[in-house]
């Protein structure tokens, strides 16, 4: 199988192919398709194993499809959740590659380091938004994160989260978002309060592994 072959948008095959990549990791080829139909995924995976590119592509392709928001006021569409600093950044990386030819505007937040630049940011408006649980709920709690017009939400290395202790904050950030959002949860493991916590908030999820 190739990218050419998922019927993704050509800003990003061109983004894609640009990186060098040709071929999608086995995580990819499962996990696009599902997402791009719009449904949940519960997915079992390592990092290293392409997982990011397996969320970030096909959430670019759907927003992008959606038409570019230039015209109005940039709403948060997009929410990825993330334990730790450096994931939110590398992330945050992944998704300026491969919507370099997307106008779609996304920012990455993480605690430690001051809110000012951050809430400029989220004051001129984004689409997808890239962040550490302490720091999101923080900037929630501040009036800053509107997380109403949410299409999806991504729970990234949720055991890792748990083990961090931010299962309650976890839990929060999802009741701030819509209940007919799409919710993909990815998990290097998956211990009993992972799997609750699917069971809580994904409907139908596609089982993806890898
Ligand atoms: P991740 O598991 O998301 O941390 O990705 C691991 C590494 O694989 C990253 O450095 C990506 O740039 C790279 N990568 C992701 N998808 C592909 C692909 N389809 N072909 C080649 N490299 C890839």
């Amino acid at each position: 199988m190739k990218f050419e072959d998922l019927n993704l948008s050509k800003s990003i095959l061109t983004a894609v192919s640009e990186e060098g990549y040709t071929t999608p990791t086995p995580i990819q080829q499962q996990a696009i398709p599902v997402v791009l139909e719009g449904r949940d995924i519960v997915g079992c995976a390592q990092t290293g194993t392409g997982k990011t590119a397996a969320f970030a592509i096909p959430i670019i392709h759907n927003l992008h499809r959606l038409g570019n928001s230039n015209s109005r006021h940039k709403v948060i569409r997009a929410l990825i959740v993330t334990p730790t600093r450096e994931l939110a950044i590398q992330i945050g990386e992944s998704f300026d590659t491969y919507g370099k030819y997307t106008n779609l505007r996304q920012l990455t937040i993480f605690g430690g380091v001051s809110q000012v630049p951050q809430v400029d940011q989220l004051k001129r408006g984004v689409d997808i938004l890239i962040a550490t649980p302490g720091r999101l709920l923080d900037l929630h709690k501040q009036g800053f994160v509107d997380l109403n017009h949410l299409h999806v939400l991504v729970l990234d290395e949720a055991d890792q989260m748990l083990d961090m202790g931010f299962i309650n904050d976890v839990k929060k950030i999802v009741k701030l978002t819509p209940d007919n959002r799409q919710t993909l949860l990815f998990s290097a493991t998956m211990p009993m309060q992972i799997r609750e916590l699917a069971e809580m908030f994904l409907t139908d999820p596609a089982s993806v592994q890898v």
